[in-house]
């Protein structure tokens, strides 16, 4: 079965769910350009607990694993108490982008190719992004990547009228940034080029940048530049302090789930690393926002463990807060950044589904693993966030 979908395929497959039983709900907001932030709900229980994805668009695996687990509620192949637990479902964090990202997946890799021709793309993919790894250490590393060649026929004019202001603002960023040729592959940030977890009112990045300094990214991205507007990391549109919509949209959620209803917790899906991050008393320390009621948000821990010992990802409670996700996790305890997938190179690589002999854990089924691991992983940390308020906010 073909793995990749683009944002029109996702937004059918959500029509096509069961409208019983996963909901769709009005809007958490919407982007700069009038994208729908969508908003479903699973069950109408008394626990609620929220799923994000997609903040950063070229982390594709996150949005199609979050609408694959939903698809199987929908299909009835996994259950929640629908009585016990309300999910709310935030598929495409930034819509904008994952127009983007998925517009230059089909300059090349078209809808009706077969599953081996498309993972021939996703492994020549990653086996570039891993060579440009390998350059990034000895040479000169602000050239044109391999995997941005291969991507090199996506330019701005792919995006077709019907989203004319979004590639109006695409084309200006490639022409005042000077953005590397083929780097719509590596969109992340939204649609006038600002990264939404980069998005905060301060950080030391943020500073970095307010001094003038040139940031470039790492490894096989390493030809752009955060301090800009463009594919990833710029922190804002004007100054210094502004919020996207995006982000205004999704604190206004949380804040309203909170208020009104038993947030139990959220997890937040982003790619890649085969990792979970949490924060925990030990490590919290937050400089930027002194008014965050850190006392809770120990009790992470105890689901990160039991999220890490179905997957088998690993820990991490290292948290620079230099994120919105970070600050999201300050405020809403039990939060959980989950890093799909061990391989290098979004947002083609974590499609990989291949076992071939010899290869390493990490490479075998990346996409089966990412998607069953995953599910399983959250019908399991349901009850504990559950019993987790109930002892500590009850
Ligand atoms: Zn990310």
């Amino acid at each position: 079965m073909k793995k990749i979908l683009d944002y029109d395929e996702m937004k059918e497959l959500l029509d096509s769910l069961d409208n019983n039983i996963i909901k769709k709900e009005e809007p958490i907001g919407f982007s700069n350009f009038g994208y729908p932030i969508d908003h479903y709900t699973y069950g109408n229980g008394e626990y609620h607990m929220i799923i994000t994805s997609g903040t950063h668009s070229s982390e594709l695996i996150t949005n199609i694993f979050v609408i694959r687990f939903m698809e199987k509620l929908s299909l009835k192949e996994i259950y929640i108490d629908p009585n016990k637990y309300t999910i709310h479902f935030i598929p495409f964090v930034n819509p904008e982008g994952t127009i983007i990202v998925t517009k230059a997946i089909r300059s090349l890799i078209g809808k009706n190719i077969s599953w081996d021709a498309e993972q021939t793309y996703c492994l020549t993919f990653y086996r570039n992004c891993r060579i440009e790894g390998i350059y990034s250490n000895s040479l000169e590393n602000h050239d044109v990547k391999l995997e941005q060649w291969m991507f090199r026929r996506a330019t701005p004019d792919i995006l077709g009228e019907e989203h004319k202001d979004l590639k109006m603002s695409l084309k200006k960023l490639y022409e005042d940034n000077d953005l590397p040729i083929g780097s719509m592959i590596n969109w992340s940030s939204n649609g006038r080029g600002v990264d939404l977890n980069s998005n905060l009112e301060s950080s030391t990045f943020i500073d970095r940048i307010e001094k003038g300094e040139a940031i470039y990214s790492k490894l096989h991205l390493g030809n752009i530049r955060r301090d800009k507007l463009g594919p990833l990391g710029c922190p804002y549109y004007e100054k210094k302090g502004d919020i996207e919509p995006e982000n205004k949209a999704l604190y206004n959620f949380y804040e309203s789930i909170k208020n009104n209803h038993k947030l139990i917790g959220s997890l937040i899906y982003h790619s890649c690393g085969d990792i979970i991050m949490y924060n925990d008393d030990l490590t919290f320390k937050n400089p930027w926002q002194e008014d965050f009621d850190s006392k809770d948000t120990f009790k992470n821990k105890i689901v990160a463990e039991k999220y890490a010992s179905i997957t088998g990802y690993k820990l991490d409670k290292s948290e620079i807060y230099t994120t919105v996700d970070a600050k999201l996790k300050t405020l809403y305890p039990v939060s959980l950044l989950i890093e799909l997938g061990s391989v290098t190179g979004t947002p083609l690589s974590q499609f990989l589904d291949l076992d071939i002999p010899g290869s390493g854990v990490g490479f075998k089924n990346v996409y089966t693993n990412i998607i069953e691991k995953n599910s399983k992983a959250i019908l399991e940390v349901l009850p504990l966030m559950a019993d987790i308020y109930e002892v500590n906010y009850e």
